[in-house]
């Protein structure tokens, strides 16, 4: 009955693009010692509820208490394999979300975790803590920081001292360039908790982004990028009135050059290719190669919005999908100060984390 109920909630926020995008977001629910916590590599919106992974809840607040090595690879190393030991039986060929821990930080039954736009123009939003605290009080605010273990520590943390301050425990957590988790013992509860935040959200943006057709595609331009891309990649052009406002010039698009969020970076690359109007295509593609080792999958052309690009139909959507979640988060975080992406040391963390979470899937 909890896996039903933990579904249900699961594919109904997760199936709306406003609140979270392809892969991103998770939930969880706790029975006894046991917690249910969504699969790495299962998405919200289509999760059943066999694909859960049962965790020994022991086990996780055991690791809580551990001490793990300070380097990044034999801490991260260390930390994946006692989250995997905390797998209950039956559950070997799962893999449970990277955030486990997180959740287990919660007494509430249910936790949800969420990236909407929304709340990301706040939490990647240079005067966002300060809006937060105003806005939000009853909310911990947690800064940014390396994300599964480490996040976890931080959260533990600052929720103890939200709970010495208040006598409650923390039933919201705003992650600065990430999202939002929410907590409850009740489903409706977990609903009035995200309606109220975003409904306080919506009322002080008082610009919302300008998605009507502006630009028109340039199919050989299009067709061009993605033969330099890959043999055979395909791409997707979007021309909306606020990717072509942020598109006019390299001051203009100073608020999408470096990413906001991990999930910016996992489907769209850390950084996009500004092309100007007649440069050189192929030499700026042949630039951002040499100097990030890698192809862009997303290029912006002076004036004229940008072109997604990737191996399949269905990662190029993607990716234009995390492209316009950032010219949304990039329009609502005007009114919190203005756009602050993820730091340069962070984002090199997760680049680096993304590939050898690469490589240990091929040596798999
Ligand atoms: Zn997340």
């Amino acid at each position: 009955m909890i896996l039903q109920t933990l579904a249900r909630f699961s594919n109904l926020y997760g199936g709306n693009p406003e609140l979270v995008l392809a892969g991103g977001g998770n939930t969880s629910a706790k029975d006894g010692n046991t917690l249910y916590i969504k699969g790495s590599g299962t998405r919200l919106a289509t999760v059943a509820p066999e694909d859960f992974v049962a965790m020994d809840r022991g086990r996780l607040a055991a690791m809580l208490d551990k001490t793990y090595p300070q380097e990044d690879a034999p801490r991260e190393a260390a930390a994946l394999a006692d989250l995997m030991a905390a797998k209950l039986p039956g559950q070997e060929a799962k893999r449970p979300s990277v955030e486990t821990l997180l959740h287990a930080l919660f007494p509430m039954r249910y936790v949800l975790h969420l990236h909407p736009a929304l709340v990301n123009g706040l939490t990647c939003a240079a005067d966002g803590k300060a809006w937060a605290e105003k806005l939000f009080p009853q909310a911990v605010w947690i800064e940014a920081c390396k994300p599964g273990y480490i996040l976890a520590m931080l959260c533990r943390e600052r929720m103890a001292q939200y709970k010495s301050r208040t006598g409650r425990d923390a039933q919201i957590l705003l992650l600065q360039n990430h999202g939002v988790f929410f907590a409850a013992d009740d489903v409706q509860t977990l609903d009035t908790l995200l309606c109220d935040l975003l409904g306080t959200l919506r009322a002080h943006c008082a610009q919302t982004p300008d998605f009507s057709a502006s630009a028109d595609e340039d199919a050989a331009l299009g067709s061009r990028l993605a033969a330099l891309y890959a043999p055979g990649a395909v791409y997707r052009f979007c021309g909306a009135a606020e990717a072509v406002r942020f598109s006019e010039s390299l001051t203009s698009m100073q608020p999408l050059l470096e990413p906001f969020t991990p999930d910016h970076i996992v489907y769209c690359k850390a950084h996009p290719l500004y092309l100007p109007r007649g440069c050189d295509v192929q030499a700026a593609f042949a630039d951002y190669r040499a100097l990030h080792g890698y192809a862009p999958k997303i290029c912006y052309v002076q004036g004229g919005g940008f072109y997604a690009l990737s191996e399949t139909a269905k990662q190029a959507d993607t990716a234009m999908l995390l492209a316009l979640d950032a010219v949304k988060i990039a329009v609502y975080s005007r009114a919190f100060g203005g756009a602050l992406p993820q730091s340069k040391a962070l984002t090199e963390f997760i680049v680096n984390w993304e590939v050898e979470a690469y490589r240990a899937k091929l040596a798999q």
